[in-house]
C-alpha cells in the first residue's frame, strides 16, 4: 500500500510508528490516506462522539482508502490504531464482514501487538478506554489490562514487561523470571531456579527489582 501521512500527524505518531504502519500494510494494494479533519469529534453518533473514520472506496476499482481523526481527541494514536484496524479488515477480510466483529479485533490486536508499545506512555487514556473495551470483546487482554493501570503506570514497583531489556530480572506472581528474548508477541523468559522458559505476554505488568 502506498501511504500518505500529513505533516501534522505524522509528527504526533512518530517515525518509529509509521514504520510498523508501513510494514503491515506493505503487501496490500491501493493508497491510503491518514490526515486530521476538524469536521469530525463534535458528531453524535449513538451517543456516542465519533474521534476517527475509515472510509474504504465506493468504486472498487480506485483503491482509494482514507482514515481521518479529530486533532483535538486526547488520544490521537489510540484512535489512529482502531481506523487503521478497520483499514486492515478491508483490505484482509473485505466489506462483507462486521465493522467491529471477530476479524476486526484480531487485526487491531495484531497492530496493537506491532505497535501498542509505542503508545503507552502518553495514553494511560487510551489504556482505560480502548483495552478496557477490547477486554470486554475479546478475552486476550485479560490477564494485563484493565482500567486500573492506568494508577499502576505510576506505581515504581509495577513496569510493563516490554518496557524491560533482555537479561533483566522481573517478578510475576509472586515467582522470580530473568527475560531472555523478545518475540513479537510474547517474550521468552527464564524461571529463577526452573527449568526451560516459558512465554509471556509483553503487554503484563511486572513487578521490577530495585
Ligand atoms: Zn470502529
Amino acid at each position: 500500500m502506498n501511504i500518505t501521512v500529513g505533516e501534522k500527524i505524522k509528527l504526533l505518531a512518530g517515525d518509529d510508528f509509521w514504520a510498523g504502519v508501513n510494514n503491515v500494510f506493505t503487501d496490500f494494494e491501493g493508497d491510503l490516506a491518514i490526515k486530521f479533519s476538524s469536521r469530525i469529534g463534535n458528531k453524535t453518533r449513538r451517543g456516542r462522539k465519533a474521534v476517527g473514520y475509515a472510509y474504504r472506496p465506493v468504486d472498487k476499482n480506485k483503491n482509494k482508502y482514507t482514515v481521518t481523526v479529530w486533532p483535538e481527541y486526547k488520544n490521537k494514536r489510540g484512535a489512529l490504531l482502531h481506523e487503521l484496524a478497520h483499514i486492515l479488515t478491508y483490505v484482509k477480510n473485505g466489506t462483507q464482514v462486521k465493522g467491529h466483529g471477530k476479524e476486526f479485533y484480531q487485526n487491531f490486536r495484531e497492530l496493537f501487538y506491532l505497535l501498542g508499545e509505542l503508545l503507552f506512555d502518553e495514553c494511560e487514556f487510551f489504556i482505560a478506554n480502548t483495552c478496557f473495551s477490547l477486554n470486554k470483546n475479546y478475552k486476550f487482554f485479560n490477564l494485563c489490562l484493565s482500567a486500573s493501570d492506568c494508577n499502576d503506570l505510576k506505581d515504581k514497583d509495577k513496569k510493563f514487561l516490554f518496557k524491560l531489556s533482555a537479561g533483566e530480572e522481573f517478578g510475576y506472581k509472586n515467582k522470580s523470571y530473568k527475560l531472555y528474548k523478545k518475540d513479537p508477541m510474547y517474550y521468552l523468559c527464564k524461571r529463577k531456579n526452573g527449568f526451560g522458559y516459558v512465554k509471556i505476554n509483553k503487554f503484563i505488568k511486572v513487578d521490577v527489582y530495585e
